[in-house]
């Protein structure tokens, strides 16, 4: 089914909204084994949104536009498709009492301009709207487009799934084709370029199916696509023992859903110590519901008095040593351990830039880990300004210890 989706605001096309619905929407229809073709988004300009609907009528067999049905002047996405396909509006009564229901409960009357929000097209059915007062409209076989379906929901996200969820999905089920399911691989460590060159064998093999390679600053996904789940099962087998032990995750979860999962299943714990990721690395492990069973905290130990202080690094180790170094780093992943009583200790130390620190260059960071078998440690150049040597040193103290836990 060739489905198109129109977000309309004329803030979508500035830096002020991110039009969120459409992707949304597109995930949903992925999970009907649906799709769209194509997303537009277009301003609140009569003449624009003509074009577009005439287009869309001409070449679409369900359209799918967020947003336009407010009460006001901007908000005309009914009454055009109405024009275009010349249906009269007439005002639906329930929706009319929806609305008078919904001010009543909020001790108010409607002002009159939201009544032009009951009217709906001939021939059309409302979508009544549980959360706020625009009701959306599920129009099928428009006239003189036979086997064309439109739908339209309010622009705004909470109205606009609830309706989906309740109204609007349901009527899809029957259409819907093979739920499609996803195979995602998560790999740490290995950058794009050579990840397509390890798989490519694997990828050829299974060449019928849809492959995306999907990089991002931390970490490179490899996705399948199929609506046979054993083929799928065939494909991370073939997988597994080209990946190795840089398959970090398969599934939703990403390398800190990984650190805890594999702390969580041998009953271990983990402290960590930071410097110039800031409590990144903490922010990452805590975002996951369920972090505190094995995640037992850390320290952000940017200065030389916070590493003496918190965690009892001797203000003379730090002269020698330098604040980043390995053996600092080292120092830092005994004591968190040691101070928390934790099984594992991660440390990162760092300089992000922009300017050299002592002798370090920009990109110098340390990652470390002291586990119940001793401590590991090792020193990388990362790339990237500020930000992108902050968040890639966090990620690759995350998997440095995603390694050493899978040896252990
Ligand atoms: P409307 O239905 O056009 O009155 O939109 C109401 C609210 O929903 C506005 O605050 C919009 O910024 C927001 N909105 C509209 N379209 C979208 C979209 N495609 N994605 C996210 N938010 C949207
Ligand atoms: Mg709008």
């Amino acid at each position: 089914m060739r489905i198109e989706c129109i977000a309309i605001g004329t803030e979508l096309l500035t830096t002020r909204r991110l039009d969120t619905n459409s992707v949304w929407l597109g995930e949903r229809l992925a999970r009907l084994g649906l799709g769209f073709y194509r997303k537009t988004a277009v301003g609140d300009t009569r003449e624009d949104l003509a074009e577009l609907f005439r287009e869309a009528l001409g070449r679409s067999e369900l359209i799918l536009a967020t947003g336009g049905l407010g009460p006001t002047f901007d908000d005309f996405t009914k009454e055009l498709f109405a024009e275009i396909l010349g249906a009269e509006l007439v005002e639906d009564a329930p929706s009319r009492a929806d609305m008078v229901a919904f001010y009543a409960a909020r001790n108010r009357i409607p002002p009159q301009v939201n009544f032009k929000q009951a009217l709906i097209p001939v021939g059309a059915e409302p979508l009544r709207n549980p959360v706020g007062t625009a009701p959306g409209v599920w129009w099928e076989d428009p006239p003189g487009y036979p086997g064309v379906r439109i739908v339209l929901l309010p622009g705004v996200p909470r109205e606009m799934k609830r309706m989906w969820e309740e109204q609007v999905e349901p009527r899809l089920r029957p259409l819907a084709g093979n739920a499609r399911h996803t195979l995602r691989m998560v790999v740490a460590g290995v950058p794009e370029s050579s990840l397509d060159e390890r798989t490519r064998e694997v990828r050829e093999r299974h060449g019928h199916l849809d492959w995306t390679i999907l990089a991002s600053l931390t970490q490179v996904e490899l996705l399948v696509r199929s609506d046979d789940t054993a083929l799928l099962e065939t494909v991370l087998a073939d997988m597994k023992p080209v990946l190795g032990a840089d398959l970090a995750n398969i599934g939703d979860g990403n390398l800190e859903d990984a650190v805890l999962d594999q702390l969580q299943a041998r009953g271990q714990t983990l402290a960590v110590a930071e410097s110039m990721t800031g409590g990144l690395l903490s922010a990452r492990l805590t975002a996951i519901p369920g972090a505190s069973r094995s995640f037992l905290g850390g320290a952000t130990v940017y200065s030389p008095a916070a590493k003496a202080a918190l965690l009892g690094l001797p203000a003379a180790f730090l002269a020698e040593h330098g604040t980043v170094s390995e053996a600092t780093t080292i120092a830092l992943a005994e004591a968190a351990r040691t101070v928390l009583g934790a099984t594992w200790g991660l440390a990162v130390t760092g300089n992000a830039g922009p300017g050299a620190e002592g002798d370090a260059p920009v990109g110098t960071v340390f990652l470390a880990v002291a586990g119940p078998e001793g401590r590991v440690s090792i020193g990388r150049l990362i790339p990237g300004d500020r930000s992108d040597v902050q968040l890639r040193s966090a990620a690759a103290a995350l998997d440095f210890l995603r390694r050493q836990i899978d040896r252990s």
